[in-house]
């Protein structure tokens, strides 16, 4: 049986276009390479890796925001990827998108109200006063005053600007949420608001999420299943107690450090942080992408790159050396 969301092989290229007298093509970023994932009505998949690894890319290809080069993204038994733009429109109400800094894609000059209600007009749903109703529930089911319907974004926090996004994202009663970053860039109180608002909601609503993070402790707290991805690529998919308690890859591994205290049980596996930044997508590295900043790294590495692997019912990992407390056999250590 295949899943509620189910993404398939998906490929993402960006041509980068023609440039100079020549008209040269100037190539293409192969932003995603054969993703493949599904995920469950009411859960949430993570999805974590460095700045450029094509985590908003995959956010915005599974709402065909982004056309895939190739594959497909099946949802709730429809392929999305066969439909042409008007096909889409019923499907566009049941995903919306949340983003980072919702300020940025708030018009300063809209009030709070006009700005939740904007999905409603634009998709021409219920009477104005109708509109009115949901937004001011919605804004009180946020914790926010109804007040703040006539006031500006620039009046509020934040933290309450990021309830006003998602009060926006779910005025058309959606089933799929891409939160893209929700909580960067709040401090850790504020985070840990938002991060149960969306679990409460989640659960009211039967919602599925996929939440794209570059901070693994915020994925692993809302997330049932975690993506690692690095310059395009899945390097290990693991539900998210073993990732943390026996991550595989040692990219992930590297990511360890980050997680709080709370997160972190006992002594976990971890390597040091990845040095530097990524290469570049435009031109990646040979073999497997991870090889020039990978410790564990040996020959091979370079000139083959690693499929996935299974590693247990639900755990892969791409890695010619995958971190040995990851293996099933070592379990029973890590169970105590
Ligand atoms: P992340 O969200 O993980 O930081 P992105 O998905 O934004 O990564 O980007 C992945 C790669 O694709 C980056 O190298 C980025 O520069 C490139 N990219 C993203 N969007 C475009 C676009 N519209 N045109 C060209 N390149 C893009
Ligand atoms: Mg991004």
């Amino acid at each position: 049986m295949s899943a509620w969301l189910e993404v398939k092989n998906l490929d993402v290229r960006f041509d980068l276009g023609e440039g100079g007298l020549l008209r040269q093509s100037q190539g293409s970023i192969h932003a995603l390479s054969d993703i493949d994932f599904g995920l469950e009505q009411g859960q949430t998949v993570g999805l974590i890796g460095e700045s450029g690894s094509g985590k908003s890319t995959l956010g915005r290809a599974i709402l065909h925001l982004v056309r895939p080069t190739a594959g497909s993204v099946h949802f709730n038994g429809t392929n999305l990827t066969a439909l042409r733009e008007k096909q889409m429109r019923p499907y566009r109400q049941q995903m919306q998108m949340v983003f980072q800094d919702p300020f940025d894609s708030m018009n300063a000059r809209m009030t709070v109200g006009q700005i939740i209600m904007e999905p409603l007009l634009l998709q021409g749903i219920g009477t104005s006063g109708e509109r009115r109703q949901k937004a001011e529930a919605l804004l009180e089911r946020m914790g926010l005053d109804r007040r703040a319907m006539n006031r500006y974004p620039g009046q509020y926090s934040g933290g309450q600007r990021q309830r006003i996004a998602i009060a926006r994202a779910l005025t058309t009663e959606p089933q799929l949420l891409v939160l893209d970053e929700p909580t960067s860039g709040l401090d850790v109180s504020m985070q840990a608001r938002i991060l149960n608002l969306l679990r409460d909601l989640q659960q009211e609503m039967n919602l599925s999420y996929v939440f794209i993070s570059h901070d693994l402790g915020a994925v692993s707290y809302i997330a049932q299943q975690i993506i690692v991805l690095y310059l395009g690529r899945v390097v290990e998919i693991a539900p998210t107690a073993t990732l943390i308690s026996r991550p595989a890859h040692p990219y992930t591994a590297s990511l360890m450090d980050a997680l709080p205290p709370m997160v972190r049980q006992g002594e976990l596996p971890h390597l040091p942080p990845p040095v530097g930044e990524p290469p570049s997508p435009v031109n990646p590295p040979s073999g497997c992408a991870y090889h020039t900043r990978c410790p564990k790294a040996e020959a091979i590495c370079s000139r083959e790159r690693p499929g996935l692997s299974a590693l247990g019912s639900e755990h892969q990992v791409a890695c010619h050396f995958p971190l040995r407390d990851a293996s099933p056999m070592k379990e029973t250590v890590h169970a105590q």
